[in-house]
């Protein structure tokens, strides 16, 4: 195993919110915690805002609120949206989602968003099965689904963005609910048959996001947070709105896509302390020279997690070198609503491990009988049912919901094991879902847009291991017919323009036949190198 790694007090620029891991999660329940999800209404900066052109803005956190409130009355009072009715979000990172979404979570919406890479099929089959009633989209953004609108009949409104002139001055407070019912609705992408599931989790979620971000980021009023997920996925949701505001801290969102470049100078001129990423991000940044980062002053920074992919070893102790602390890695899923093993800024690391539960979270290893094995034995991942940012549906699906359970436990879908210090390792998935980027996606629907294209045949794909992304979409197509010109290029156009620009196959071979069972199925195991 690699070495620990070892933090002495001068490592701290700030007291941890949690000093000493082992007691406190010993002694924490779930009902200790006060409901308090709000945040709080004063003049300090909520939210520097850097456009993809440049443009910058910010916003104060009356101001903001004020926003907020003044779209969760445009959504009730102009639009007449009533508690559960679906809200989605089509849009860019710009400051209208992550208030947007904030008001609609304080008008009674379900609120759920769409990564602004979906295509048109991507947008419109996850519009279709949440039956959403508003869509909250911008003039660009709306031309992918303005021919499928006529197909999606509970869709009563498409507000484009460009059209609401909100004030920062509506005086009026809304409240976000409490309880257990249902406030976000994420899709992801399942391995077969539906091809999208909406993964709902309840308000209560907000209030485990909101103590997850203290215990883990170790967010204090007094930081400059970044959190780079895309609200598209749920850490861009959870940890990119809800868990940074609600701690009072100051978030920064950078609407341009990635550049070393441009991330460096984001992390410096922003004076960021708390950056929560994606190990994809951080192989970029590494590919790209120390000299590089040698050239931008990173004394602010005090504290690096990432989520969505494991985090090797290496780039633990390239963070230590480059930005004088290592990555944190912390694992969890849309279905839990919130951070669940994670490596704590008290505790040394063992690099290349997920870490340990957090407090509230019992985890374990089961075998395939759904008992727990021992130490050092791999199997699957699970966590005991019950904490409350658990899923608690999956739209329209209760036999997929059903299918995550076993006895008591809720099963992750991911093979780990478990160390003797209780410390967790990621081994893989169980399933054929891939994570290229940090990025959930599913064969099947892949598969679905290459088979739409007139000259495929067949088609299977599977997640080939990356140096960079963790992992790429590789596709094995048959072709209708055999030299056809350009037919890579325009499959890989195809699959971005239907389904999605993050979702489309980087290699494509093709092939005369794909490996089956003798009742058809496509056997992806016999594909993946
Ligand atoms: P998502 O629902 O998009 O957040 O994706 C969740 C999946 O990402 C998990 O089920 C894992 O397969 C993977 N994942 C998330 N965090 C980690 C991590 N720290 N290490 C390895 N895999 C991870």
């Amino acid at each position: 195993m690699s070495e620990i790694i070892k933090k002495p007090q001068s490592y701290f620029k700030l007291p941890p919110n949690l000093p000493d891991y082992a007691d406190f999660y010993h002694s924490f329940r779930w009902s200790d915690i006060d409901e308090e999800i709000e945040f709080p209404e004063t003049d300090k900066t909520a939210l520097y805002w850097e456009g993809k052109n440049g443009e910058k803005k910010q916003f104060t956190y009356k101001e903001l609120g004020a926003l907020a409130n003044g779209f969760s009355k445009f959504l009730t009072e102009e639009l007449g949206i009533e508690k559960g009715d679906r809200v989605f979000f089509f849009l860019p990172r710009i400051p209208e989602l992550y208030y947007g979404a904030l008001g609609a979570v304080r008008a009674g919406a379900i609120v759920g968003t769409l990564f602004a890479a979906f295509g048109t099929q991507g947008a419109f089959e996850r519009l279709k099965n949440s039956g959403a009633k508003v869509l909250i989209t911008n003039s660009e953004l709306r031309e992918r689904i303005r021919g499928v609108e006529k197909d999606l009949p509970e869709l009563k409104e498409v507000v484009e963005i460009e059209n609401l002139g909100l004030g920062r001055d509506n005086l009026s407070r809304g409240v976000i609910p409490r309880g257990n019912g249902p406030a976000i609705m994420m899709y992801t992408s399942g391995t077969s048959g539906t091809p999208v599931r909406g993964m709902v989790l309840p308000y209560s979620a907000l209030a485990v996001q909101k103590l997850t971000a203290q215990w883990v980021l170790d967010l204090h009023p007094e930081d400059v947070y970044w959190c780079s997920a895309d609200p598209g996925w749920i850490t861009g949701i959870a940890y990119g709105i809800f868990g940074g505001w609600l701690n009072g801290v100051s978030s920064v969102v950078y609407e341009g896509r990635f550049s070393p470049e441009k991330w460096y100078e984001i992390l410096e001129r922003y004076k960021v302390s708390v950056w929560y990423t994606a190990p994809t991000a951080l192989r970029m940044l590494r590919g790209a020279g120390d000299e590089l980062a040698k050239k931008f002053d990173f004394s602010h920074l005090r504290h690096i997690c990432t989520v969505g992919e494991a985090l090797e070893p290496e780039l633990v102790f390239w963070s230590q070198k480059v930005f004088g602390i290592p990555a944190h890695d912390t694992y969890w899923q849309t279905e839990t609503g919130a951070m669940m093993l994670c490596n704590f800024i008290s505790e040394p690391i063992k690099p290349g491990s997920m870490g340990r539960p957090v407090p509230g979270v019992e985890a374990a290893i089961l075998d395939d009988d759904g008992k727990e094995v021992g130490p050092n034995v791999e199997g699957d991942l699970a966590f005991k049912s019950g904490w409350p940012s658990q899923m608690i549906d999956v739209w329209k699906n209760p036999k997929r919901f059903q299918s995550y359970f076993k006895g008591e436990w809720f099963i992750t879908g991911d093979c780990a094991y478990k160390d003797e210090d209780g410390y967790f390792w990621f081994v893989g998935r169980a399933d054929d879902m891939i994570k290229t980027a940090g990025e959930r996606v599913g064969p099947f629907e892949v598969e679905s847009a290459l088979i739409s294209h007139p000259d495929v045949v067949e088609a299977a794909v599977v997640g080939k291991p990356d140096p960079i992304r963790g992992q790429i979409i590789k596709a094995f197509v048959v072709p209708a017919r055999p030299g056809l010109a350009n037919l890579e290029e325009t499959l890989k156009q195809h699959v971005k323009k239907t389904l999605a620009g993050h979702a489309y196959p980087r290699e494509i071979e093709f092939v005369q036949e794909l490996p089956k069972t003798k009742s058809g199925k496509i056997i992806r195991r016999l594909l993946k190198t």
